[in-house]
C-alpha cells in the first residue's frame, strides 16, 4: 500500500504534466469513466489541479468533474512523452490522459470514478483536506479531536484510520510513535493531550520531509534529509525502528521489537526502552 507521501509525489508529478493545459485525449477501460466522458467529453477540458487526499488522487477538470482514483496495492501512474515506450504492458492500462506534451497512464488503478462537485463534497471515503497530513489546510485540533474519539483503541491502529488522519501508512505509523516516545500499543485514552498533539505534529513533520523535491522513493526518518550514498538492501537502514526487529535502538541500544497489531494484523516495530507503556505494564508477545 503506497503511503501518503507516495501519492503526494505522484499528484505533484501529474500536476506538472497536466495542470493548466487542455486535454487532447482520454481513454479508459472503465465504463463509469467512459460513460461520463460520453456525456461530458474530457478532451478539450483543462486540467485545473491534481491533488492528493490521503491515499486518493484527485484530478480536477474545468468542466467541474473530478476524477478520483485510489491505488490500493497495485496501481500506479506513469508520465510519458508521445512515442515513448511504456514500462508496463498495454493490458494493464486503465486510464489515459493526454495533452500536447505528455501522456499520463494509470496502470492497474483499481478504483476510479468521476465525481461532480456535490458528489465530491459528499464522498465519505475521500478525506477532507483538514485531516490530510500533507495539506496546507491541515487542522491539527480537528485531527486531535478525531484521535481522542477512539479512546478504547491502541494508538498505532488509530494513526492508520484514514478518516482520522489521512496519509499515514504502516511504515510511518511505527516511526511516528518512536519519535514521539509513545508506545504503539497504549490505548488512546491513556495518552495526554500533549502526547496526542506531539504524535500529530510528528506525523506531519515526518511525512512532509519525505515529499521534499530532493527526497527519493524510500522513506527516510532516521538521518533527516541526508540521502543515502550507497544502495542499502536493508529497508530499515534509513528508519528508526521499522524493519529493525532485533537490532539495537539507535537512541538507547535496547533491541527493537516487532509485533502484529490490530484487527487488520499490521506489523508494528517499537523500542521498549524509548517507548514504555504509560503504566509500566508489560506487553505480551
Ligand atoms: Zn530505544
Amino acid at each position: 500500500m503506497p503511503e501518503g507521501d507516495t501519492i503526494f509525489r505522484t499528484a505533484r508529478a501529474l500536476g506538472r504534466a497536466l495542470a493548466g493545459k487542455p486535454l487532447t485525449g482520454f481513454r479508459s477501460t472503465y465504463p463509469l469513466l467512459t460513460r461520463f466522458d460520453d456525456e461530458t467529453p474530457l478532451a478539450g477540458q483543462t486540467v485545473e489541479a491534481v491533488e492528493s487526499r490521503g491515499k486518493w488522487l484527485l484530478i480536477h477538470f474545468s468542466g467541474g468533474g473530478t476524477m478520483a482514483t485510489h491505488m490500493l496495492m497495485s496501481g500506479s501512474w506513469h508520465i510519458y512523452r508521445p512515442g515513448e515506450r511504456w514500462q508496463q504492458p498495454r493490458v494493464n492500462m486503465r486510464i489515459v490522459l493526454e495533452n500536447s506534451e505528455y501522456i499520463a497512464v494509470g496502470f492497474r488503478v483499481p478504483v476510479a470514478k468521476m465525481l461532480k462537485p456535490d458528489e465530491l463534497a459528499r464522498a465519505k471515503k475521500i478525506p477532507s483536506p483538514a485531516i490530510d497530513v500533507l495539506s496546507e489546510e491541515f487542522n491539527a485540533e480537528e485531527v486531535a479531536r478525531r484521535v481522542m474519539a477512539h479512546g478504547c483503541e491502541e494508538i498505532a491502529d488509530v494513526l492508520l484510520h484514514q478518516e482520522v488522519l489521512a496519509g499515514v501508512g504502516n511504515v510511518f505509523k511505527s516511526e511516528i510513535c518512536f519519535v514521539t516516545g509513545v508506545n504503539p500499543f497504549c490505548k488512546v485514552a491513556s495518552l495526554s493531550p500533549a502526547a496526542v498533539a506531539g504524535l500529530i505534529g510528528n506525523a506531519r513533520k515526518l511525512v512532509a520531509a519525505n515529499v521534499l523535491e530532493d527526497s527519493g522513493d524510500a522513506i527516510v526518518t532516521y538521518g533527516g534529509r541526508r540521502r543515502r550514498t550507497t544502495h542499502e538492501s536493508d529497508p530499515g537502514a534509513s528508519l528508526w525502528v521499522y524493519g529493525r526487529n532485533g537490532e539495537p535502538c539507535r537512541r538507547c541500544g535496547e533491541l527493537v521489537r516487532r509485533r502484529i497489531q490490530g484487527p487488520d494484523a499490521r506489523v508494528t516495530f517499537w523500542c521498549p526502552g524509548c517507548q514504555p507503556m504509560p503504566d509500566g505494564s508489560e506487553i505480551d508477545g
